[in-house]
């Protein structure tokens, strides 16, 4: 049995003053966590531990990243400041048309690096070349949910029966971290012969499907014009809500949709940021919760957003709500905290065994160092985290029980390589 003792933490607690104890320790068992709490109640068994000294940093519960397409990272900024249908048509199909699964590597890669600087210790994501970001995954230690995408408006093109071999190949790998799903891209670029195929196979094969729902007016409006109902209507009507459905966006759902998805039990990804890039609006993320709608919290690709920065998601989740209503007490600092963990845990099909720190939960955790002014004085902590702090402050991000990042250092990752492999995927991607 591998143990670490994480000493000389903090940790969340509603009931404590300023909502944080101090002089905790977290111990992880064999990638799980068998203790958190006061330090000197811990009371560990024989055996042989590792120990590593926290400094006083908060440690908290991995945030998870529930609507992302990785590979993207590549097209960081190639295409802003212009509207959703121009952006995606005009410039990145068209790039996305020249990848190759050795940039789709790189590209998650690269992904991954970031993501664990910002203190994600999971993600949801949503591509092709789905081989080589299970790889990218698998190498970088993550905890993943891949669903091949798939398209097809005359016919799948056979990406139905490729997402169904992935889930062969790949389904429980990297010791149970990686898990594999369908992905049919959204209404508007899937007939629903293909949508129905889709909801059979994942219900064939005991996984869950992850889709774009209305997040456009006009993409929603088009739905209803082809099809006489809402694209979450119809997804339900083709048999989609039957599995676990992941549902990215939401932004131009009806109060219909949104009693629908919360008796189905669905998740919806929220991506503020990415909707206010292409400018498509906000999520009504207030009514969703209001009604009872697990909500979780998405980058979507860096080509929109344009990081992968979890803590941005929160801030803006919360802030949005509250501006776009007139109602400071629309969505609270805590909810948006646990939209990144509890929420992505759902959505990530991994509900109670990740997204909190208490015994039994798999060691996917951060620490936060708030010895900073920012952090200063310490009145409410899970306020200081969605307000004042940022993926900044992550100073080490363990998935599994295995430390991935510790204070700007890969110890799994040759982070020069990454960088450098990237680049020259860019190149090739961007050049004549
Ligand atoms: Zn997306």
């Amino acid at each position: 049995m591998k143990r670490t003792i994480i000493r000389n933490c903090m940790l969340l607690d509603d009931g404590a003053e300023h909502g944080v104890i101090s002089g905790a320790c977290v111990a992880v068992e064999d990638g799980r966590i068998a203790y958190a709490g006061p330090e000197d109640a811990y009371r560990p068994e024989e055996g042989p531990s590792d120990t590593l000294d926290a400094c006083g940093a908060l440690a908290l519960p991995g945030l998870i990243n529930a609507h992302t397409h990785v590979a993207m990272a590549l097209f960081r900024s190639a295409a802003n400041d212009l509207p959703l249908q121009e952006w995606l048509n005009d410039r990145i199909w068209p790039l996305e048309a020249r990848l190759d699964g050795e940039a789709v590597y790189w590209g998650t890669m690269l992904g991954i690096a970031e993501m664990l600087a910002n203190g994600v210790t999971a993600f949801s994501e949503m591509y092709f070349f789905m081989d080589d970001i299970a790889r990218a995954a698998e190498a970088g230690g993550m905890r993943a949910s891949l669903y091949r995408a798939v398209v097809g408006l005359y016919g799948d093109g056979g990406r139905i029966a490729d997402a169904v071999r992935v889930h062969r190949d790949w389904d429980g790998a990297g010791g149970g971290r990686i898990r594999v799903g369908l992905g049919p891209h959204a209404e508007y670029t899937c007939s629903t012969a293909v949508l129905r195929s889709c909801a059979e196979r994942a219900k064939e094969m005991g996984c869950g499907l992850h889709i774009h729902v209305s997040e456009t007016r006009r993409e929603h409006e088009e739905c209803k014009e082809r099809h006489g109902m809402t694209p979450a209507k119809l997804l339900k009507s083709l048999g989609l809500f039957d599995v676990p459905c992941l549902l990215a966006h939401g932004v131009a759902l009806e109060e219909g949709d949104i009693q629908l998805i919360a008796r189905s039990g669905q998740v919806l990804a929220h991506c503020p940021g990415s909707n206010l890039i292409l400018a498509s609006g906000v999520a009504p993320v207030k009514r969703m919760l209001d009604a009872g709608v697990t909500v979780a919290l998405g980058t979507d690709g860096a080509a929109s957003n344009n990081n992968l920065d979890v803590w941005q998601e929160m801030y803006l989740a919360a802030v949005l709500q509250k501006g776009v209503l007139k109602d400071a007490t629309a969505v609270t600092a805590a909810q948006a905290l646990a939209m990144a963990a509890e929420g992505g845990a759902k959505a990530l099909g991994c509900d109670g065994s990740i997204g909190a720190l208490r015994p039994g939960t798999r060691a996917d955790l951060i620490l936060v160092d708030t010895d900073r002014p920012h952090y200063w004085p310490l009145t409410d902590m899970k306020r200081h985290l969605v307000y004042s702090g940022g993926a900044r402050d992550v100073v080490l991000t363990m998935v599994d029980g295995e430390v991935l990042y510790d204070r700007g250092e890969y110890p799994k990752l040759d982070i020069k390589r990454v960088r450098a492999k990237a680049a020259e995927a860019a190149a090739r991607l961007f050049g004549g």
